[in-house]
């Protein structure tokens, strides 16, 4: 068994964490240079605000609808990951990082109670971190980020789903039926490992939901669509092609980069910047007891705005 426990709206609740006075506020958190939403409060979702949509879209409802839009604090959401992967760990014996706000917890057969315990976990996190969080459980990854996403729409979207898969789904509790609802219910595309082009193809074949994924014979998917097809529809029918990654592949590079938010013309704060990165760069080669081979510093100016241009690494 799996469980993967994934953190809701995760760069809002971090944000929430520390300014509780958010919290029922629709609430925005932007990319660098306050570009486009990357994390989304149920509120700010509920007025229609799209994962990646350009802030000068919403950007009056700041002043009409009490919208609040916030610069990314990645620091701030990095410290907070680890505190709630920490806890995220006692679910089990192995662990796999699998993004800043998801881990898989692998190992988990033959414990009686998991359910229980996966709630357990869940309370431990939003009490200890305030960070809000939905689990997954099954017998596959692919079958455990589906949970994930039953538990997370069951809570957020009431009818969606039945009422009781809300915060923590297990799959191998769900009467037969209800699988076979739920597979019915998730379009091929929102299948973890599924991405828009295959999802795309499939269509054409008539291959719309996650059952009919379910349904294709083995043996043709591989011929016809290769291997990687193949794990996704065994680990649909509940056979565990995919396995936990403890350790990742060790860096080949680390970068630290970021554009200025307005136009820089003097020195000082390019050095400040550089030196900064350099050390944040540092920590995390040290982190991961890593050697360099190499450092490459460079600087340009915005390939948008006009104007004479400068570009150089060294
Ligand atoms: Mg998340």
């Amino acid at each position: 068994m799996f469980a993967l426990i994934d953190g809701n709206n995760f760069y809002v609740s971090c944000e929430r964490a520390f300014r509780p006075s958010l919290h029922g506020l629709p609430v925005v958190v932007l990319s660098n240079n306050d570009g486009c939403a990357i994390s989304r409060s149920d509120e700010a979702k509920a007025m229609g605000i799209k994962m990646g949509q350009p802030y000068y879209q919403f950007k009056h409802l700041e002043r009409t609808s009490r919208l609040v839009c916030l610069s990314a604090n990645f620091e701030l959401y990095g410290d907070m990951s680890a505190r709630m992967m920490a806890i995220a760990a006692g679910l089990g014996p192995l662990q796999e990082i699998y993004s800043i706000d998801e881990s898989f917890i692998g190992d988990l057969d033959g414990i009686t109670d998991l359910t229980r315990r996966a709630h357990a976990v869940r309370d431990r996190i939003l009490r200890w971190t305030s960070i809000p969080t939905c689990i997954g459980l099954a017998p596959t990854k692919t079958l455990a980020k589906l949970c994930n996403h039953v538990a997370k729409d069951a809570e957020r979207k009431p009818g969606s789903y039945p009422a009781e898969l809300a915060r923590v789904c297990n799959w191998s509790e769900l009467p037969r039926h209800i699988q076979l609802d739920v597979l019915q219910r998730t379009p091929a595309g929102d299948i973890w490992g599924i991405g828009k082009r295959i999802a795309a193809k499939l269509q054409e074949q008539g291959i719309q939901s996650a059952l009919d994924v379910a349904r294709l014979p083995t043996a043709q998917v591989r011929g016809e669509w290769g291997v990687v097809l193949e794990r996704t529809v065994r680990e649909l029918q509940g056979i565990s092609c995919i396995s936990l990654e403890q350790a990742p592949a060790p860096k080949q590079q680390i970068a630290c980069t970021r554009s200025f938010g307005k136009a820089i013309s003097t020195l000082p704060p390019l050095i400040e910047a550089v030196s900064e990165f350099a050390s944040r760069a540092a920590l995390k080669l040290r982190s991961s007891d890593q050697l360099a081979g190499a450092l490459l510093v460079f600087a340009h100016t915005s390939p948008f705005r006009p104007g004479p241009r400068f570009n150089k690494s060294s």
